[in-house]
């Protein structure tokens, strides 16, 4: 997986950073960042495309659900992983994420390193 670009999109500074941080030691990636759905998609658009995205669903200015719609009517946007970040107490909002378009989710806090190689794995070689 190493050399991969992985775009994480979290509103929440300390949450995000917690992220790059456990990606950083899971492997080598390119690791690009956003704080809401609009910047998200901004970087989506970029030529390369993030191989890979993290996207929290509750932000400001536009929320994970709408990004991820989004990226979906782009063109190649169809075949971008996105992996949700989910609220552990929120139930239902893994079913809406998914109904998004998204193609899988994780519970934060993250905790289980493993867990998050294999999602990527099996989402980047597929
Ligand atoms: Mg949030």
């Amino acid at each position: 997986m190493s050399g991969k670009r992985i775009l994480v999109v979290e509103d929440n500074l300390d949450n995000r950073r917690i992220l790059v941080y456990r990606l950083k030691r899971i492997g080598e990636f390119e690791i690009l960042e956003a704080s809401n759905g609009q910047e998200a998609l901004e970087i989506v658009k970029q030529d390369p495309p993030p191989d890979l995205v993290f996207m929290d669903l509750k932000m400001p200015v536009m929320d994970g659900w709408e990004a991820t719609r989004q990226i979906r009517k782009l063109d190649g946007g169809a075949s971008i992983p996105i992996i949700a970040l989910t609220a552990q107490a929120m139930a239902g909002d893994e079913q809406k994420a998914l109904a998004a378009g998204c193609d899988d989710y994780l519970a934060k806090p993250i905790v289980d390193l493993g867990v998050v190689r294999s999602k990527m794995e099996r989402l980047l070689e597929r």
